[in-house]
């Protein structure tokens, strides 16, 4: 079986997990803190603007409180979204909306936002599809206009460049998953980063039990260091050294990644492109760069389940991402969103990741346009 995704590790990340075995300290230590610091070079900002945490879920979750989210408060979540997103704005007692996105990138617009947004708005919680920009030239002013945080999901995109920066340096806080199915992948384990550097430290505290740790500590209490004070009833998340020691060896080899998916991602577009009865991806605006996380296509013949069979049965794995969080009953919203319905049922995610051969997409291409000889 061909897979959707699959990660990329070698001898570099044995040898850096087996340093940490001998270094006898596996937990949160100096590793994390070098992880940290490269991860901020990555992103062309400094160590105060970011912190490590043991998963991206855990990053959107804590989104709601480091954005003074209160219950009642209105969040707005693209529907197209990850299961997490929802349940974040959710399990925090305030009010999930749901907005619809541009049909082909699958991203949330600021004329999509606008619709939804109401005097109890307090925050946008995006999603840049697949690790490709939402326009944030437009988003970012509409926020300003109507004073809302802006929360960017990441997850994918972590080479990902908006306008020549970084992307998820424009709103408030953002965060970056480096779970098994990520590019960068380490196990478990994310990166936040934060615009203001108080946040960060808001969220440092808030990610470990709400402990206040030296400030002010060492005079009143150095000689017994048992004891302890809390800011906040805060969570457990952190990263370890053992992740941290295999999430720097992928950083490492991120260039090459990049490399091997952007040259799969020109391989469909060349050996698809010329189908009528599919859409392969839009170029990218001026400017902006992707991660290559996911390589969509869709289908313009109703025929997307069929493909998806026949591939299976080819042995070639597709998928589709994200499934909308309004055919989610559990979640109680209503509401018509005529793009997210046409994306969810006419979009297949081709297989992508770094070890896929020449041979496989090749494959795959053809396979493809077999299916449209038959049913196109
Ligand atoms: C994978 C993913 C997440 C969750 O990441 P974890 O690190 O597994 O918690 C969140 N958002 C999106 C868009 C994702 O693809």
């Amino acid at each position: 079986m061909i897979n959707v995704m699959q990660p990329t590790l070698g001898k570099e990340e044995l040898d850096a997990i087996k340093s940490v075995f001998d270094s006898n300290w596996l937990g949160k230590g100096e590793i994390v803190a070098n992880f940290e610091k490269m991860y901020a070079e990555h992103l062309g900002t400094s160590v105060n603007h970011v912190l490590s945490t043991n998963c991206c879920s855990e990053g959107l979750f804590s989104s709601m409180y480091l954005c003074g989210i209160q219950p009642g408060d209105e969040v707005i979540v693209p529907t197209l979204s990850f299961v997490g997103a929802g349940n974040a704005v959710c399990v925090n007692g305030a009010k999930l909306v749901l907005c619809d996105v541009d049909p082909r990138t699958l991203n949330a617009r600021a004329e999509d936002i606008e619709k939804v947004i109401t005097p109890k708005t307090k925050a946008i919680l995006l999603l840049h599809f697949g690790g490709v920009p939402c326009d944030m030239d437009k988003i970012m002013p509409l926020a300003k206009a109507y004073g809302l945080k802006v929360i960017e999901d990441c997850a994918a995109g972590v080479c990902s460049k908006y306008r020549g920066h970084a992307l998820g340096t424009d709103g408030d806080m953002a965060m970056w998953s480096f779970d098994a199915m990520k590019i960068l992948v380490c196990g478990d384990g994310a990166m936040l980063h934060f615009k203001d550097p108080e946040m960060r430290e808001k969220a440092d505290k808030w990610l470990y039990f709400g402990l206040e740790s030296k400030s002010g500590y060492e005079n009143s209490v150095a000689q017994k260091w048992w004891e302890f004070d809390i800011s906040s009833y805060g969570h457990r998340a952190i990263m370890n050294n053992i992740t941290a020691a295999m999430a720097i060896e992928q950083l490492k080899k991120l260039p090459l990644f990049m490399e091997k998916r952007e040259a799969v991602h020109n391989a469909y577009n060349d050996g698809l492109g010329d189908l009528n009865w599919l859409d392969i991806p839009l170029p990218l605006e001026e400017g902006s760069r992707s991660s290559f996380y996911f390589y969509h296509i869709q289908l313009k013949n109703g025929k997307r389940d069929e493909l998806a069979r026949y591939l299976r049965e080819k042995g070639i794995y597709t998928t589709y991402r994200y499934f909308p969080l309004h055919r989610v009953p559990y979640y109680g919203v209503e509401g018509t969103f005529p793009n997210a319905d046409y994306a969810t049922d006419n979009t297949l995610c081709l297989p992508l990741h770094q070890s896929l051969k020449s041979s496989e997409m090749e494959q795959i291409i053809e396979e493809i346009r077999k299916f449209g000889k038959i049913y196109g």
